[in-house]
């Protein structure tokens, strides 16, 4: 009957940015520095530059230190690895994060995996993913790690749940396959290519979309009582609210799937907020295992 509760990931992502700034205090000490982190964007992307800028408040926030490289979208390939290689180098800098897209003319691949993979903070290189697949003690990707956290707040343990991922990148939909393997959940991933994906989803404890297409998830794929992580951010013409005026919507059709599930996180202010919550944890964690100290709570 409409009854699905949200899940409020602005409230969640500030207990995480707590937990960061907590880590920040507790570590300060032993570093003698506060821990670091380095974000690199190159380009005019509105919406990477709005993204920076929140990266940025909210690693003050935390108290940490925060460097940012803003270059121009005519970087050569080679003077961002430079870049790259130099922040590897530095002893000050706990984390480094390299804002995607980068312009056409870079290759992305080479530059991730540049990054020392004890300070891939977002988790994307080729070792990191190697340590999540092994179980091996590393730094795991942000945004799948925020879907994990929404999930529990809202069912606790996850053991034996089934888990449909809309979505297989490396960014999002794969880790959190992998993410929620751990958590001893049973994980379907979901594609392009996969048949009957209704069908699919209807069987799913947890449904997490992350396909990149607007409210592409309609009601009837829900399963009674599921929970529903809404990890697309897609913006579409609002004309409505004016001439020229657009709105951010999921990949998911909010009205339709409330009326099922009994938990979903709305968009934007579900998963969206967490990603950067995880980033400031992640660099904390990378201070204190680069610097062979426990992870302070
Ligand atoms: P990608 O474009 O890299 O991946 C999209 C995935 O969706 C692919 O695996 C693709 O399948 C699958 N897909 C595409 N069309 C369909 C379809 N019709 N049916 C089933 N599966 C389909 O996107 P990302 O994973 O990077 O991002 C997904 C969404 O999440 C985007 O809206 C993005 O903006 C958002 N996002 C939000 C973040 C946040 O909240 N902080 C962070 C990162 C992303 P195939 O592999 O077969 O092509």
């Amino acid at each position: 009957d409409g009854a699905a509760s949200l899940l409020d990931g602005k409230a969640a992502a500030a207990l995480i940015d707590s937990r960061a700034q907590a880590g920040v205090e507790a570590l300060s000490g032993p570093l003698g520095r506060a821990p670091c982190l380095a974000v690199v964007l190159v380009g005019e992307d509105p919406a990477s530059h709005v993204y920076v800028r929140n990266k940025v408040k909210r690693t003050e926030a935390s108290g940490m230190r925060s460097i940012e490289i803003k270059k121009p979208a005519d970087l050569s390939e080679d003077a961002l690895v430079a870049i790259v290689e130099d922040l590897n180098a530095d002893p000050g800098v706990d984390g480094i994060l390299v804002q995607m897209p980068l312009p056409d003319h870079i290759d992305s691949r080479r530059v991730i995996e540049t990054i020392d993979p004890d300070k891939d903070v977002d988790g994307l290189t080729a070792a990191s993913a190697g340590r999540l697949v092994q179980g091996a003690p590393g730094l795991r990707p942000c945004t799948p790690s925020g879907c994990v956290w929404l999930a529990r707040e809202a069912l606790g343990d996850l053991s034996g749940l089934h888990v449909v991922v809309i979505g297989r990148s490396i960014l999002v939909g794969k880790p959190a396959g992998l993410l929620f393997l751990e958590q001893n959940c049973t994980v379907t991933l979901a594609h392009s290519r996969t048949k009957d994906l209704p069908g699919l989803c209807a069987s799913a404890d947890i449904l997490v979309a992350a396909v990149g297409r607007p409210e592409m998830v309609k009601g009837e794929w829900i399963k009674p009582g599921a929970t529903v992580l809404d990890v697309g951010i897609n913006r579409i013409d609002a004309p409505e609210r004016g001439e020229g005026k657009t709105r951010l919507v999921g990949d998911v059709n909010f009205e339709q799937a409330a009326q099922k599930a009994a938990f979903i996180t709305p968009v934007p202010g579900g998963v969206g907020p967490m990603t950067i919550g995880f980033l400031l944890v992640n660099t904390v964690r990378a201070a204190a295992a680069r610097a062979g100290l426990d992870y302070p709570a």
